[in-house]
């Protein structure tokens, strides 16, 4: 039977597919009868919460604090503003050049440095040690995948979907990130905070404040990001991460197609649901007129652009429902017709799992700002890789996804009066991840014809990133601490490096009988010997020692025998050459046990590879798969990446206040931030919390 896998990278970020019957997908697939089983209780239980004050659980703990800081932390403010993925060099250019000027006034009234991230330096990892001020092993987050040691299947890392304990009950979605996160103390201690698509924070939990969940949200299907293309040319075939459609090729002006909804559960097997769209081709005006069975009824569409929202309503059966949103883009009229449609994401107004706290914070927003996207990576970057959307279409997404943040951003800031304000800008990330080619002359996608345009479409980002600092400035006074971050820097991807296959090559990794790299089916591990595998790659850079009692086929006792193979894979690896560029693939790789700290450390791989810049792990072992050979090009449109040694990848801190004399600069960590917010509060830093106040 074959299962999507609910499924992430993400280098974050990318949405693959896994053959065989993964346990969380088919939680997942549960999850959709017991959500309607569940719905109407659901509903109950919502707007009861919703008439009730938003308080935390724990507030009757709250520490008793003298008058003094009360008063003191009541008017005082934090402002932090995410950009994710923003590159030292590139914003210590561009400052140079006087392009940043909103960053600059920050810098020239407080602090500018470089930041420490996490190992590994991902989106996921590294906020989560933001809100916890730990490192990885205090919060249990390592990597956007982990595995399953019993079936050595790859899993979504962030999420874990629960099956009902009866017929009644319904499916639960729980967060797996751990740590104290320092809206929790903040609450305690009375003090509000309003916290806008931080990673890691699905489903959100009861705060003091306003939450909206980010990275970790999944679309109406399950999946980080599927769209669906749709087609007159029948010799199409679907890519990774996408659904196909193919249209009537009719020599007609009309024709009706559906809209791909959720599978539905009260069928068995379970099938897709859909929308019957009827789509009138308007050649003359180059646009197409849908009508839509949804909200709007109709809308037009030109072509080369995207639309507006619609709310489509999926029907499981006459009484039951669930309702999402989608956008649509015309890719071509002529020769034949060609569209696509995002990902659905879950209707802010009424999504399938709440994506906000309180429940229906979303709803309330949606009806200030309009619909905006849930989806945790919301930028359609599976589009663009396979080809069916261009640099441009892809862009035009982007400033979508980026309008919609700034209006929630400018709506919020409006009503914010004390506490905490946290806001995430994801998009900077993902226009590096797909734009990066073409400022790079050695990378093997630059295409020479597109990049004089495209080359300097980062720097453009970037300056729409610090415009995007102008009403934030507004609302800053002596009172309030503003901080602009980046979880991380960017740089090139030009070759991936399987782990697997090397791993296979030096007899540390043994397929069955028959099997080869590169031939054998490609995700999962389908083909390992199990009974002769001393160590495995899962995820994006980690690596698994194949333990007796841990792994359920595992072969190795911790003593001696996993000390050889630890060596071994440290010293095979460390500064393993890439014969081609002449070039150093890997600068070392660390021990968990160097790295890590806490409750959550048997969760993390055994190994973490440290890659230099311009190499990566395959997509393929990633997954839990094999090339045909150790080093290739990455030819993927995905061609900047971050998930490189973190020492090579810093990202960016500006404050409007100086760190104290006793701070070096050059010594500030992701995980000082938390401690330093509390500390601007008047709040105690928990125990859990190794950084160190900056102020
Ligand atoms: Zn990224």
């Amino acid at each position: 039977m074959r299962f999507e896998l609910l499924a992430l990278y993400g280098g974050p970020d990318q949405v693959m597919t896994v053959t065989s019957g993964l346990a969380s997908v088919l939680g997942l697939l549960l999850l959709f009868w017991n959500k309607v089983v569940g719905i109407f209780f659901k509903m109950v239980r919502m707007f009861r919460r919703s008439d009730a004050p938003a308080t935390p659980k724990t507030s009757k703990d709250a520490p008793k604090k003298n008058l003094y800081s009360r008063v003191r932390s009541l008017r005082r403010k934090v402002i932090v503003i995410g950009l994710d993925g923003l590159e030292p060099s590139i914003v210590e250019a561009m400052l140079g050049r006087g392009e940043l000027p909103h960053l600059a006034k920050i810098r020239g009234s407080g602090s500018y440095t470089r930041l420490k991230t996490t190992y590994p330096a991902q989106t996921p990892v590294a906020w989560s040690s933001f809100v916890t001020g730990t490192n990885p092993g205090g919060h249990g987050i390592f990597d956007f995948i982990s595995r399953d040691p019993v079936t050595y299947l790859p899993d979504v890392a962030l999420t874990r979907f629960e099956r009902p304990k009866s017929m009644l009950a319904q499916a639960r979605v729980v967060n797996r990130r751990q740590g104290v996160p320092l809206w929790q103390p903040l609450s305690k201690a009375g003090i509000p905070s309003t916290i806008l698509r931080c990673p890691c924070t699905f489903p959100p939990e009861e705060l003091l404040g306003r939450m909206l969940a980010g990275v970790g949200v999944p679309d109406l299907r399950g999946s980080q990001s599927k769209g669906t293309f749709y087609t007159q040319d029948r010799t199409v075939a679907a890519e990774d991460g996408e659904q196909l459609v193919f249209l009537d090729s009719g020599t007609g002006s009309e024709l009706t197609t559906r809209v791909v909804g959720p599978r539905n559960p009260r069928t068995s097997p379970a099938v897709d649901t859909f929308c019957e769209v009827r789509v009138q081709v308007d050649q003359a005006a180059g646009k197409l007129v849908i009508h839509t069975g949804g909200s709007p009824s109709r809308i037009e569409v030109p072509e080369k652009g995207w639309s507006e929202w619609v709310r489509f309503k999926f029907k499981f059966s006459l009484l039951q429902s669930i309702t999402g949103i989608a956008r649509f883009y015309v890719r071509q009229i002529e020769p034949h017709l060609e569209f696509y449609v995002s990902a659905v994401n879950f209707d802010p107004a009424a999504p399938m799992f709440p994506v906000s706290a309180p429940p229906d914070y979303a709803k309330e927003l949606s009806d200030k700002i309009g619909p905006f996207s849930t989806l945790g990576m919301a930028e359609d970057h599976n589009g663009l890789n396979n080809g069916r959307l261009d640099e441009s279409a892809y862009l035009q997404h982007c400033d979508l996804v980026l309008g919609e943040r700034e209006r929630t951003m400018r709506f919020e800031l409006d009503r914010f009066s004390e506490g905490l304000f946290f806001m995430l800008f994801d998009t900077p990330d993902r226009v590096q991840h797909m734009l990066w080619r073409f400022r790079d002359r050695e990378h093997p996608g630059f295409e020479p014809d597109l990049s004089p345009e495209l080359a300097t479409r980062i720097e453009e980002h970037y300056r729409r990133c610090d415009a995007l600092l102008s009403p934030v400035l507004e609302k800053v006074d002596e009172t309030t601490l503003l901080i602009v971050l980046s979880d991380h820097g960017f740089g090139t991807f030009r070759r991936a490096f399987d782990t697997n296959t090397w791993l296979w090559k030096n007899q540390l990794l043994a397929l069955k009988d028959g099997c080869k790299p590169g031939v054998t089916p490609g995700e999962g591990f389908a083909g390992v010997d199990w009974s002769k595998t001393y160590a495995y790659a899962v995820g994006l850079g980690g690596i698994y020692l194949n333990f007796e009692r841990r792994e359920s086929g595992g072969i190795l006792e911790e003593g001696t025998e996993a000390e050889r193979v630890r060596r071994a894979i440290q010293t095979g690896l460390a500064d393993f050459p890439d014969l081609q560029t002449q070039r150093p693939v890997i600068r070392s790789v660390s021990r968990r046990e160097e790295l890590y700290s806490g409750a959550f450390v048997a969760n993390s791989p055994d190994l973490l590879v440290n890659f230099h810049r311009g190499f990566r792990v395959s997509w393929q072992s990633a997954v839990g798969g094999f090339s045909h050979c150790m080093l290739e090009d990455n030819m993927r449109r995905w061609s900047g990446d971050h998930i490189v040694d973190p020492e090579s990848v810093p990202g960016i801190l500006f404050m409007n206040r100086a760190p104290q004399p006793h701070q070096r600069q050059d010594q500030a960590r992701i995980i000082d931030l938390a401690p330093t917010i509390l500390h601007y509060l008047g709040v105690a830093v928990p125990e859990s919390m190794e950084g160190a106040s900056l102020l």
